[in-house]
């Protein structure tokens, strides 16, 4: 999906000084955004109390929504550059298009990851006969300096590993949880898994303490390390732990996001991830005069025009709170 909002904030994200170095537990709530035609998410990054947790700097979770007599998904085509795009889907599936040529519908649990590095564009959309609901997260990764030039290209993976544990069951949707590795190209370390427990289970799932972690619930009643984390809400849970403890009171569903803190800081606006502002006033004129992000084939409708610029321009800097 995408950064759909009218007046998107220029939001300077990344640095060491952002990271909590040990264990904490801060509960974010999110911020409801309207994306076009109707369509609501609650948005968990960047959020007032924390704007990236390892190279994960976009969360939008949405849905279960009732699509049955309605066109569900109907993101145009718009640009990205600088990250990585993760579809994820609980119910439902989306339909991908882009400007490299890819052509491909996302089921439930397949990852659909697109890598924009220095330029993309693409849609999104319901199929027009589609499942009756639609839920999932939308999320994007940074990519460091070393790597955010890198070629644009499309990934789909329908079959992703798993780790398994009484009452417990993840599917590694990105880098590497405990022993099993996803196939989905990562560009620094970093892990995201869905992760489902049976109504009842407890468990401890292995965490690096190198990286810092927050869990987003999807589904059910969860408790996260004493906490409990209602669907929709994340919660940080800082660096420095060996182990996660678990529980459901009733069958619930998880995302566990994690990496090595991003120690470059980042200028995000839009659907740029960008170093400076003269770099994202060179996006936005770009994708205005159509000469960097291609062309998608195929979609019905006209591409997403970019909003205007804030007039007070940003420059990325360490922690705010
Ligand atoms: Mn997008």
């Amino acid at each position: 999906m995408s950064n759909l909002e009218r007046q998107p904030a220029l939001s300077a994200c990344g640095g060491r000084g952002f990271v909590v170095a040990e264990p904490v537990r801060e509960l974010l709530s999110p911020r409801r955004v309207t994306l076009g035609a109707g369509t609501e998410v609650r948005r968990l990054l960047p959020n007032l109390g924390r704007r990236m947790v390892g190279a994960w700097c976009f969360v939008d979770h949405y849905g279960p929504d009732d699509i049955a007599d309605e066109p569900g998904m109907q993101v145009a085509p718009h640009p990205h550059q600088g990250l990585q795009t993760v579809s994820w889907l609980h119910q439902g599936e989306v339909l991908h298009r882009d400007s490299v040529g890819s052509l491909q519908t996302v089921g439930v649990r397949e990852l659909g990851l697109m890598t924009s590095g220095s330029g993309i564009s693409h849609s999104e959309e319901s199929p027009r006969r589609h499942a009756r609901f639609l839920h999932g997260a939308q999320l994007w990764v940074a990519l460091p300096d070393a790597h955010r030039q890198v070629a644009p290209h499309f990934e789909h993976h329908g079959e992703l590993p798993h780790v398994t544990a009484p009452g417990l069951s993840a599917t590694v949707i990105m880098g590497t949880l405990d022993t099993a590795t996803s196939p989905g190209t990562t560009y620094s370390p970093l892990v995201g898994a869905d992760i489902t427990l049976a109504a009842g289970a407890g468990a401890r799932l292995p965490l690096e303490p190198d990286f810092e972690y927050a869990v987003l619930s999807m589904a059910g009643e969860a408790v996260v390390d004493g906490v409990p984390v209602l669907p929709g809400s994340m919660l940080y849970l800082g660096c420095g732990r060996t182990e996660l403890p678990l529980r459901a009171s009733s069958d619930a569903s998880l995302m566990l996001l994690g990496g090595e803190p991003f120690e470059e800081e980042i200028l995000m606006w839009w659907n740029f991830v960008a170093r400076t502002n003269e770099e994202i006033q060179q996006a936005r004129s770009q994708w205005m005069g159509g000469t960097r992000y291609g062309e998608v084939k195929g979609y019905d409708g006209a591409p997403i025009p970019a909003p205007e610029l804030p007039p007070v321009p940003l420059k990325p800097r360490g922690r705010v709170r």
